[in-house]
């Protein structure tokens, strides 16, 4: 049995908002997402602690390319690993300029204190994964499950009977609710949904979440989030409708999310963990355009 390390990245001076996990096998650790580039240095003190040093990682597992999850991935490149991605990510990582243009457009000079630098990884350590390819590091297989809605780009990865879901499994925090995270552009309700099924048949015992950790009780799980998913797309959809400007949506469905959390038991301080790790405006963006797209009938 592979030992697994989660390793807390400290996002933003938050516990428990972005995780990395480092699994041990018969070849060597490898690693399952990376968190941004602005957490680095937590990253690396979590593997020395682990008893291995940056050099030891010769592969990087990515769960989809955001930034909270893939940001830092070019560093573990330049120290030799290979980087593992969706085959529709893998050309964003090898010229982010892209990547990194939309993102300021929304960040601007927040950039950098959130998410660090991005540059370039080279082809040949990009590695794309196809959909049910397993891959084999010594005695540990681990498969690839595509799985899109959250992002067209999105794998979550079967290791024995635990899933490493990145986002699609949704975001749980310290015995809070289960939420979806709907940041722009590729929020898609009925793919998002069809990944659940994907995971849901796969069986698996437990998932670890990228926000954040273990969860036990799978169906539940993935159960609830099916229904904030609606439950949240149905609360936006009239202000779509009406072309109310996002800017003022946002704090009415910040009140409506508080108020969920709030009769689900969270603490302010739970809360606050959960608009960093999934912020209300991304939320309403991301939830926006998918409306807008099916309007248009581009979904
Ligand atoms: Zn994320």
């Amino acid at each position: 049995m592979e030992k697994i390390k989660i390793i807390d990245l400290h996002f933003q001076k938050t516990k428990d908002a972005i995780a990395c996990f480092l699994v041990e096998t018969s070849d060597g650790p490898i690693l399952i997402e990376t968190g941004p580039a602005s957490t680095f240095d937590q990253l690396s003190r979590g593997i020395s602690k682990s008893g291995y040093s940056l050099e030891d990682i010769h592969h990087v597992l990515l769960t989809h390319i955001h930034f909270d999850h893939a940001g830092a991935a070019w560093k573990l490149a330049e120290g030799g690993a290979k980087i593992y991605v969706h085959p529709f990510g893998a050309p964003h990582l090898a010229s982010p300029e892209k990547l990194w243009n939309s993102a300021s457009q929304i960040y601007g000079d927040d950039m950098d204190r959130l998410w660090g630098k991005m540059k370039p990884i080279p082809t040949n350590q990009l590695v794309s994964v196809e959909d049910k390819q397993e891959l084999e590091f010594g005695t540990t297989k681990i498969k690839s499950l595509h799985t899109p809605g959250h992002a067209v780009h999105h794998i979550a990865w079967k290791m024995g009977d635990i899933i490493f879901t990145g986002d699609v499994a949704g975001v749980k925090i310290a015995g809070g609710p289960v939420m979806p995270p709907c940041p722009p552009p590729d929020i898609n309700l009925e793919e998002w949904k069809k990944s659940l099924a994907i995971i849901k048949s796969e069986k698996p015992k437990e998932l670890y979440l990228t926000h954040f950790g273990i969860i036990d009780a799978v169906d539940y799980h993935l159960d609830s989030l099916s229904y904030k998913l609606d439950d949240w797309a149905e609360w936006i959809k009239p202000y779509y409708e009406k072309n109310v400007d996002q800017a003022e949506v946002v704090p009415l469905f910040m009140e409506y999310s508080n108020s969920q959390f709030l009769k689900e038991g969270c603490s302010p301080e739970l809360i606050h963990t959960y608009e960093y790790a999934n912020p209300s405006w991304m939320s309403v963006a991301g939830l926006y355009r998918y409306w807008k797209l099916k309007a248009q009938g581009r979904l």
